[in-house]
């Protein structure tokens, strides 16, 4: 049984109205034959919403409590398509992520997921329904309810995929496709036909919100092509496939990343185990550290930076200034007026001079670059946040990514 996997998300499912175009849109595919299932995520900025009903009742929300919260708007989306396709006269149902066999790890707001158990939704399919499933969801021990982390219904898309061994794995969107700049904030940036896992995954990592970077993990490991596409219309969009099937270009695309804070703990003395015993407390306490910075300072001491999305922020600071107390530190200090911007690309590590020309065009536009880092495909500069999208523009037009085409071999 060849099963298509379609995966819409919360602009494309954001009314009633919505719904029932995807639900003939779901038709049209299950038509013709196959086997559909369908990964929804909640209606419109309906999980921002709930959030922020929970942090008008508690600034800090018990993550278990939360996680069953978020996950209601996934329930409010799956039912309504699911009624959607009954009342076109086919047959459909709608699934949690519990009973869907999406088995995750304990963690409740960034929980991965460990093992897809496909039996329930094997049987469905076998029956010819269509199989709608909540994105973003997980259950961990049996029955705790887990979400994925933001922009986690990409992930569970994947993950089914991979499990049923799909013959295609679609996610559709509110773009054309994955662009070489966010085409809201770049209005001439390019979609590209094809880009490679890798790249995908520095992309999504570095703020290009259109892909879940787990799910290009998950695609990645089990070699499944993904297609990202628009959900209005018949475009061809994006293929996001091994990296060894396309030609080689320097650079990929621009990113840029304002939800995040800088954090800084000054003058720490300079002695072998000291890093570890920072970064060993912020990883006890779950905190992702995006970058990390150390700096010389004058004597026996170094600065130390790092760089954590918003909402570890407070977190982060707490534990540092604990680290600062213990390791007789001068000081921390917390700048949240920052931004990531970030190149990526194959060729990056290939073609000389690709990270000075990222530095001229930011230069030319007398924009201050406060932290450096590179990887072999990711150059990343973290700047003051209301440059950014100046700066993005910029870089953009340097490397003439509004006429990059990308072909495969
Ligand atoms: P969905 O709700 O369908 O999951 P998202 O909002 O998560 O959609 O992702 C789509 C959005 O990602 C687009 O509206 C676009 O503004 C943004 N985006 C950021 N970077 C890119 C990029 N390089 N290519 C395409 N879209 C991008
Ligand atoms: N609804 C969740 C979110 O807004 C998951 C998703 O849309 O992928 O983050
Ligand atoms: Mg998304």
């Amino acid at each position: 049984m060849s099963v298509i996997v379609q995966k819409y998300g919360g602009t494309s499912v954001g009314s009633p109205e919505k719904i029932l175009h995807v639900a003939d849109r779901v038709l049209a595919v299950r038509n013709q034959g196959a086997s559909v299932l369908c990964v929804v995520s909640a209606m419109g900025h309906t999980t921002d919403e709930l959030m922020e009903m929970a942090r008008t009742v508690t600034p800090s929300p018990p993550r278990r409590e939360l996680a069953m919260l978020l996950t209601t708007g996934e329930q409010v989306s799956t039912s309504l398509l699911s009624m959607a396709i009954q009342a076109k006269g086919a047959q459909a149902v709608a699934l949690t992520g519990l009973q869907s066999g999406i088995i995750t790890d304990t963690n409740y707001s960034e929980a991965k997921i460990r093992q897809v158990r496909t039996e329930r939704v094997r049987e469905h399919l076998a029956r010819g329904e269509v199989v709608i499933v909540a994105g973003y969801q997980g259950v961990s021990n049996g029955t705790e309810i887990t979400t994925l982390g933001r922009g986690g219904s990409d992930t569970t898309a994947a993950a089914l995929a991979a499990a049923l061994g799909a013959g295609s794995c679609e996610i559709y969107t509110d773009v054309e496709g994955v662009f070489t700049a966010d085409p809201r904030q770049v209005p001439d940036a390019a979609r590209l036909d094809f880009i490679s896992f890798e790249e995908m995954l520095e992309l999504a990592g570095s703020g290009a919100q259109v892909m879940h970077p787990r799910a290009v993990e998950i695609a990645m490991r089990f070699g499944l092509p993904l297609q990202v596409k628009p959900s209005y219309n018949d475009g061809p969009g994006t293929i996001i496939t091994e990296g060894n099937k396309l030609e080689r270009v320097a650079i990929t695309g621009v990113t840029s990343e304002k939800n995040i804070g800088k954090i800084a703990i000054q003058k720490v003395p300079d002695r072998p185990g000291v890093a570890a015993k920072i970064f060993g407390a912020l990883a006890r306490e779950r905190i992702n550290v995006r970058l990390i910075i150390q700096s010389v300072g004058e004597g026996n001491v170094n600065d130390v930076t790092i760089v954590v999305r918003r909402e570890f922020v407070q977190r982060a600071t707490e534990v540092l200034e604990r680290m600062r107390r213990t390791l007789k530190a001068a000081g921390v200090v917390h700048d949240p007026n920052v931004a990531e911007i970030s190149i990526v690309g194959s060729g990056i590590a290939t073609s000389p001079g690709v990270a000075a020309r990222m530095f001229k065009a930011l230069a030319r536009n007398h924009i201050n670059i406060d932290l450096i880092s590179t990887s072999t495909i990711r150059v990343v500069c973290v700047i003051d946040r209301r440059r950014v999208d100046e700066a993005v523009r910029a870089i953009h037009d340097e490397f003439k990514l509004g006429r990059l085409r990308r072909r495969a071999l």
